[in-house]
């Protein structure tokens, strides 16, 4: 017999503001591990003036340990967060879109773009293994909200400050030659590296 519910299972949003309370403790979890770092710098630092420990044979050590750690661990997980701007008051590059689009394919839209807090109350939907990254097709590459056949936006009004701001003119992963109207040779990697990514903590959490 399968047991009633009482309550209504949790909403999207609901589980998407446990995951932010997550990412935000997360990313406290690692401010302290920088105080402490900092603190035993300077432990050794002031044990080294001493003659107590040499400060390059712990650093030496350091390194091998740190060298070791990473090859066990692979690459830091990390949240990655917008610029902190009202990106309804940003300055948006003058550049007409429309035009150019059928050269171009909107290769801006297969790029990485971190959301802000902003973005995520405006409910703009991320990958949920690399917060908070606006979440792209598997299929194309693409961003989610980018039309199939046409690349229109499908969240203009709300589209992240990155998407805004971005100046793709002088971007050789998009145009070989702007001026030229030249787009750069397709590229099956290009939403791979976060190239738009700006990584910072909340304003609330840094000390
Ligand atoms: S690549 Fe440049 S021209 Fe093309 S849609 Fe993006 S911003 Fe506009
Ligand atoms: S939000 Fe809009 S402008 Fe930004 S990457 Fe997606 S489709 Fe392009």
């Amino acid at each position: 017999m399968s047991a009633e519910r009482s309550d209504p299972p949790a909403t999207v949003a609901e589980l998407e503001e446990g995951l932010r309370q997550l990412h935000r403790m997360e990313m406290q979890t690692k401010l302290q591990l920088d105080r402490v770092e900092s603190l035993v710098t300077a432990a050794i630092k002031i044990l080294h003036r001493a003659d107590i420990v040499h400060e390059k044979a712990v650093e030496a050590e350091a390194v091998e340990q740190r060298t070791k750690l990473f090859a066990e661990r692979g690459e830091d997980a990390r949240v990655y967060l917008g610029p902190e701007v009202d990106k309804y008051t940003v300055d948006v590059p003058d550049i007409d879109c429309a035009s150019l689009m059928h050269l171009c394919k909107a290769r801006c839209c297969r790029l990485s773009v971190a959301l802000d807090f902003k973005d995520l109350d405006d409910g703009l939907r991320w990958e949920y293994s690399r917060p908070y990254e606006l979440r792209r097709r598997p299929s194309d590459g693409y961003c989610i909200y980018s039309e199939k056949e046409t690349h229109r936006c499908e969240c203009y009004d709300k589209r992240p400050s990155i998407c805004r701001t971005y100046d793709c003119r002088e971007d050789k992963r998009v145009w070989e030659d702007f001026a030229a109207k030249k787009p750069a040779p397709w590229r099956d990697d290009v939403g791979v590296a976060p190239p738009l990514v700006q990584i910072r903590m909340p304003k609330s959490d840094t000390r």
